[in-house]
């Protein structure tokens, strides 16, 4: 009892994985997992308390604005214009979002008639290519490769697709190759998306997860792009917040109001206490990420050693939560996880999971406790070393 839209979306790629994580743990192996992009940090407490007053005001339980609160839309331009010197119209020009993933699922419903074609990236996150399909589109990839820093090279994109291409996806400080991109590249992408008259949508949700001074940018900060573009930001790695849902899509007001359209029809907007909570995060102190960072950024290191040490190539990211591992021999990436798996009881992401050109490479995320990342660590140098 499938549509045959969900059917094209396919199986769940990591589901054999799973079924060998569970048996691991039914014979009483100690699995860790470095799977799941997931912060295991708390969120900061004046949050958490924001949250808490919010809850206990009876004015929240009731249904919220569709697009988000006044004051929720003005906290979020205030962050973006503050963070990346890019003004925006409160009014046409934000949407509060159930959380990133949920705007980008929505997006291609928004914005796609059946049989329009969406440029992917791939490896990507893969709910470009679930939603697309769901929209009745068609994904078309962009192969990202080591060689090219893992950027998209707009001019092998063929002619044809080009043609029926509506929509292009980017998303840099980019989930999973931690690979990041500078403004020109974005200013290349803009006049890009110009000339063939899509609408560019940048997956902004690793904006703050950057070390070591780097501070990514956001896609608007390119003179004209708010003509062709709209970026989702999410606090859910910003501010520790994954389960909280909520993120929010600024940008093109067309296609912001168009979002915002298909959401009036699909939910009915995110809970206004966790509105007053993210605006706590939005206009409280930024430093709060501070320790997180260094956590992440320590953790980083640790990883990167280790691998290196048992002769794993890999480069040092400069933003998000994980490290992207060529396989040893360019092995099959689920063959390759499925060993790690075996040999050390720790899980590790497949990169085919992402797409056709994520095999070959597996994906570690930095969101396991320190005590539990050091002894996955010591696993896999005493298996590999
Ligand atoms: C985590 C993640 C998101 C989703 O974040 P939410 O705001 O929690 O829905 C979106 N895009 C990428 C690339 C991510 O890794």
């Amino acid at each position: 009892m499938q549509s045959q839209r969900l059917q094209r979306v396919g199986a769940y790629l990591f589901a054999d994985l799973d079924r060998k994580q569970e048996a691991l743990l039914a014979k009483g192996i100690d699995v860790i997992s470095l799977g799941t992009g997931d912060p295991d940090l708390p969120t900061p407490e004046h949050i958490v308390r924001a949250l808490e007053d919010g809850a206990r005001d009876p004015r929240t339980h009731r249904y919220p604005p569709y697009s988000g609160t006044g004051e929720f839309r003005k906290a979020a331009v205030q962050w973006f214009t503050r963070r990346f010197g890019v003004t925006l119209d409160p009014e046409r020009e934000v949407l509060a979002l159930i959380g990133s993933k949920e705007g980008l699922a929505h997006l291609p419903w928004a914005t796609m008639n059946p049989g329009d074609a969406a440029l992917i990236p791939d490896p990507g996150y893969p709910v470009y290519r679930s939603a697309t399909i769901m929209a009745e589109g068609e994904p078309i990839a962009m192969p990202l490769s080591a060689a090219r820093g893992f950027l998209p090279d707009f001019d092998a994109i063929p002619a044809d697709a080009l043609r029926r291409a509506r929509l292009l996806f980017l998303n840099y400080p980019n989930n999973p190759t931690g690979a990041t991109a500078d403004l020109d590249f974005f200013a290349r992408a803009v006049a890009f998306a110009r000339r063939h008259s899509l609408l560019l949508v940048h997956d902004n949700a690793y904006s703050e997860i950057a070390f070591d001074g780097y501070r990514p940018p956001s896609v608007l900060q390119v003179d004209g792009a708010k003509e062709v573009a709209i970026e989702l930001h999410s606090l859910s790695k910003s501010f520790n917040m994954t389960g909280w849902r909520v993120g929010f899509a600024v940008g093109n007001a067309e296609a912001v109001g168009a979002l915002g359209t298909v959401k009036t029809n699909v939910d009915s907007g995110v809970f206004k206490a966790v509105q007053q909570a993210a605006i706590a995060a939005l206009t409280g102190p930024q430093d709060v990420l501070a320790p997180t960072l260094a956590t992440y950024r320590a953790r980083r290191d640790r990883t990167v050693a280790v691998l290196r040490a048992v002769g794993w190539q890999v480069p040092t990211p400069k933003a998000t939560l994980y490290i992207w591992v060529p396989t040893p021999n360019g092995q099959a990436s689920v063959e390759f996880a499925a060993d790690v798996l075996e040999r050390t009881g720790v899980v590790i992401t497949p990169g085919i999971g992402y797409g056709a050109s994520g095999d070959g490479y597996v994906r570690l995320s930095l969101t396991t406790p320190d005590a539990r990342l050091d002894e996955a660590l010591a696993r896999i140098r005493r298996a590999y070393g």
